[in-house]
């Protein structure tokens, strides 16, 4: 049996009539850029997270930038940033002029450690961007006593955590604001690049508007040294579409991680905790293994494809040299690169597909015992 590691065609059958209509009704407004269906959308969006303001823009990465703009966080500022995530959430603080400071994960939510965020912590420190890595929210509460101690921001990338609670609250609210991806394999994906920030900061919100919009409110009035990083009409459509469906797939999801919990208990790979505090969207079923490269191909050989997310640590890419930092300075997110593999996770998968994969991974390990 074929075991991919993601796959739309169930998604986007169900809702393909829906899709359809809504994209044939943007090429038939013949509007390209912004109007109705992009506010639509942005309403929606704000709605479901639960905040004031939406701003659609061109990407998760564009997303976190304009905020750290729109702060007026830049060149000298330094923005805490997890030491294991993807590279966009460093890229954004560099695009802003600032300058990235990892600080290591946690072991058991893989998000950043509050116990080591403070040591992080300089004058020069103006934000700290919270992750919520894999789909779930780390110890938020515990970030939020600290950077209200040291007056201090935070900025939620929730670019994986589409509808993740914690303690009831949506990722996206939790923070002064927040960067959404809608890339085409995260939880609520877009048929290309999208993105979006939420926030209840009025004044975040316009600026990031002026801001993704070459600078301008007014057309030809040009008040900031804006970029161009718009939600097109077409994937706002789209997205509207998929916004429906969005916590029932969560919820598919969420089956498939209690049955690979269930199943590989015991196992000897280490699993995903759970904390009744968070609801963990499954953007990713992380495990962690020792012996990876050994598993992924005894997966491979038996169909299923699995990925690794991410391989290298933050501080570690070459991109990043010159920030100095070395092996052996953030031990719990060079673990994750070093051991973690992501299984098969999407909406549609079989029973027979996540049998195929689990008991592939059971052989393996019983025999490298
Ligand atoms: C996907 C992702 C991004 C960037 O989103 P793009 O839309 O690809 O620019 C940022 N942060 C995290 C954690 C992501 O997973």
């Amino acid at each position: 049996m074929n075991v991919p590691f993601s796959d739309f065609t169930q998604m986007h059958a169900e809702i393909r009539p829906a899709l359809n209509e809504a994209i044939a009704r943007v090429v038939d407004s013949n509007y390209f850029i912004g109007g109705e269906e992009v506010s639509a959308f942005e309403r929606a969006y704000a709605d479901y997270v639960g905040v004031r303001h939406c701003i659609g823009c061109g990407n998760g990465l564009d997303a976190l930038h304009l905020i750290l703009r729109a702060m007026e966080i830049g060149a000298g500022d330094e923005v805490i940033v997890p030491a294991h995530t993807f590279i966009a959430t460093a890229l954004a603080v560099t695009y802003a002029g600032a300058t990235p400071v990892y600080a290591d994960v946690e072991p058991d939510t893989y998000c950043l450690d509050p116990d080591r965020l403070e040591k992080a912590i300089t004058p020069r420190t103006k934000a700290i961007m919270v992750v919520h890595i894999y789909g779930r929210i780390g110890r938020f509460d515990e970030i939020e006593a600290i950077a209200k101690k040291h007056g201090l921001p935070i900025i939620e990338d929730s670019a994986q955590a589409h509808g993740a609670l914690y303690k009831g609250r949506k990722a996206g609210s939790l923070g002064v604001a927040s960067g959404f991806s809608f890339y085409p394999g995260k939880n609520l994906g877009a048929f290309g690049d999208a993105g979006a920030v939420t926030t209840n900061d009025d004044t975040i919100a316009e600026k990031v508007r002026i801001l993704s919009n070459y600078g301008s409110k007014e057309k030809y009035a040009h008040i900031l040294k804006g970029v161009n990083s718009r939600l097109d009409p077409i994937q706002a459509a789209v997205l509207s579409v998929k916004l429906h469906s969005l916590d029932r797939w969560n919820d598919a999801r969420s089956e498939i991680a209690d049955a690979y919990l269930a199943a590989l208990k015991d196992c000897g790979a280490v699993l995903p905790k759970q904390d009744q505090n968070v609801k963990n969207v499954w953007h990713i079923f992380p495990i962690l293994v020792e012996n990876r490269a050994e598993l992924m191909a005894h997966l491979k050989a038996n169909g299923v494809q699995t990925l690794v997310h991410y391989p290298v640590a933050m501080h570690l890419h070459a991109a990043y040299r010159e920030l100095g930092y070395h092996v052996g300075d953030f031990p719990v997110a060079e673990r994750i690169a070093a051991q973690e593999i992501s299984l098969p996770m999407f909406y549609g998968l079989t029973d027979g597909q996540l049998e195929t994969t689990v008991s592939a991974i059971r052989t393996f390990m019983q025999k490298d015992r």
